[in-house]
C-alpha cells in the first residue's frame, strides 16, 4: 500500500516524514480462544505521518477493511476499579447538562453500551446507540435504550436529541475529516445538542513516551490544538476541552457552528519526530529492565486492554508467560500476535511468577492492593 500523501483531517499535503513500526497485529482488543488462531492475527505496517498543517499524527498506510469491529471485538475496561470511576465522573458531568427526565442521548460508536446504559439509567434519559460491534439485546433499561448494530449518519437521525456521545471513536476512523464533518451533520439533525467526544491526548504519550499506546487501531493521534482545530474545520464551535482521566484523555463539548469562522492559526502542537525516536529507545530500555528485574524466569503483563497487547507484541524478544486481566471476557483467550494467554488475576499461574509490569500506570494503586490480597508479592514494575 502507497502511504498517503494528504492529511486525512484538513487535506494538507505538507507531511512530516514516516515513522516506520514494523508488522504490528492488526486488531489488539479481540478475542481470540486459541494461541493459533491468536498467531494467525493479520499484520501490518504503521507508518505515521504528521501533518504540518493541523498537526495531526496519523497512519499514512492505514487500511480499515483489516479491522474486524464485530462481536469479538471487546474492549471494555468497565472491570478496573479506576475506570469505573472515571465513567462515573463523566457520566455526572452529563448528567448536569441533560434534561431532569426523558433526556435523549445519542451515542455514536457505543462499544457494547455500558456507558449509554449507566448514562441513561443516572440521568432518566432514554438512548440510542449504534455501533458494528455491538452484541446483546436490542433494547434495554426497560425498553429506554435501543442498539442498532451498524454505523449511524445524519439521514437517519429523524428526531431531537439532547446529546450526542462519541467516545474513544475518533482515535480509529482512517478518513477523520469526513467523519466529523458527518458527526456535524449528524448534530444538527438532532437540533444542535451538545456533542461530546472522548479520545487519547498525544500530549500524555509524548510525554511518558508510550510507545505501546501507539498499534494498528488507532490510525490517528491528536495533539489537543489538533483536534480542536479539525472540530473547528468540521463546522463545530468548541465549547471546551479539557484533560481527563489522569492527562491519559482528553474531553471535548462541541456545538454546531452556524457562521462561518476565519480559520485560526495552527497552535504549536507536540510534534511526532522527537516522540519517535524516544520511543525506539524506550522499546530497549524497557527490556534491559525487566531483565535487570529477573524476567528471563519469567513473568507477567497485568493488562490485556490494547497497551497490554502493544507491549507483548514489541517486546517479543522477550515474552512474558501471561497476561492478566479482571475481564471476564477476556480470560481464557490469548494475546493478539502471540502464544501468550491471558488469565484471571487469582489464576494459581501467577504465584509462579517474580515480576509483574503493570501496562497502564493508572491503575497501578488497585493491581498492588489485588495482588497483596492474593498474598502474592511479585516485584511490581509501572510503564
Ligand atoms: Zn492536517
Amino acid at each position: 500500500m502507497k502511504p498517503r500523501t494528504t492529511c486525512p483531517g484538513c487535506g494538507g499535503i505538507q507531511l512530516s516524514p514516516t515513522w516506520r513500526i514494523p508488522r504490528q497485529p492488526v486488531v489488539l482488543n479481540y478475542r481470540f480462544a486459541t494461541a493459533a488462531a491468536a498467531l494467525r492475527v493479520p499484520r501490518r505496517d504503521l507508518r505515521l505521518a504528521q501533518c504540518g498543517g493541523c498537526g495531526l499524527i496519523f497512519n499514512a498506510v492505514f487500511d480499515s477493511a483489516v479491522i474486524p469491529y464485530d462481536e469479538c471485538y471487546e474492549n471494555r475496561q468497565g472491570c478496573s476499579a479506576a475506570f469505573q470511576a472515571h465513567l462515573q465522573a463523566q457520566v455526572r458531568r452529563l448528567v448536569r447538562r441533560l434534561p431532569a427526565r426523558d433526556g435523549r442521548v445519542l451515542e455514536v460508536g457505543c462499544g457494547k453500551g455500558d456507558f449509554l446504559r449507566l448514562l441513561c439509567r443516572e440521568a432518566g434519559a432514554r438512548g440510542v446507540g449504534y455501533d458494528t460491534s455491538y452484541e446483546g439485546p436490542p433494547v434495554a433499561e426497560d425498553g429506554r435504550v435501543r442498539f442498532e448494530q451498524h454505523y449511524v449518519s445524519a439521514r437517519e437521525v429523524e428526531s431531537p436529541f439532547d446529546m450526542v456521545v462519541c467516545r474513544h471513536v475518533v482515535e480509529h476512523i482512517g478518513e477523520i475529516g469526513s467523519f466529523l464533518r458527518e458527526l456535524r451533520a449528524i448534530a444538527a439533525a438532532a437540533g444542535d445538542p451538545v456533542v461530546v467526544i472522548e479520545t487519547p491526548a498525544f500530549e500524555w504519550i509524548a510525554a511518558h513516551d508510550c510507545f505501546w499506546d501507539v498499534f494498528y487501531e488507532h490510525c490517528n493521534y491528536f495533539p489537543r490544538p489538533s483536534l480542536a482545530r479539525l472540530c473547528r474545520l468540521a463546522g463545530f464551535k468548541v465549547e471546551r476541552q479539557t484533560a481527563v482521566f489522569g492527562g491519559q484523555y482528553q474531553w471535548l463539548e462541541l456545538r454546531v457552528r452556524q457562521r462561518c469562522w476565519p480559520a485560526c492559526k495552527a497552535a504549536t502542537v507536540v510534534r511526532l519526530s522527537p516522540f519517535a525516536k524516544r520511543a525506539e529507545r524506550m522499546v530497549q530500555a524497557l527490556e534491559k529492565r525487566l531483565r535487570q528485574h529477573g524476567a528471563a524466569r519469567g513473568w507477567a503483563i497485568w493488562g490485556a486492554g490494547a497497551k497490554g497487547v502493544a507491549l507483548v507484541n514489541r517486546l517479543h524478544r522477550l515474552p512474558p508467560a501471561l497476561v492478566v486481566d479482571s475481564n471476564a471476557a477476556k480470560q481464557g483467550g490469548f494475546i493478539p500476535g502471540s502464544r501468550v494467554p491471558i488469565v484471571a488475576p487469582d489464576d494459581p499461574c501467577l504465584r509462579d511468577l517474580s515480576l509483574v509490569l503493570i501496562a497502564n500506570p493508572r491503575y497501578a494503586p488497585e493491581i498492588t492492593c489485588a495482588l497483596r490480597q492474593a498474598g502474592i508479592a511479585p516485584t511490581i514494575l509501572t510503564t
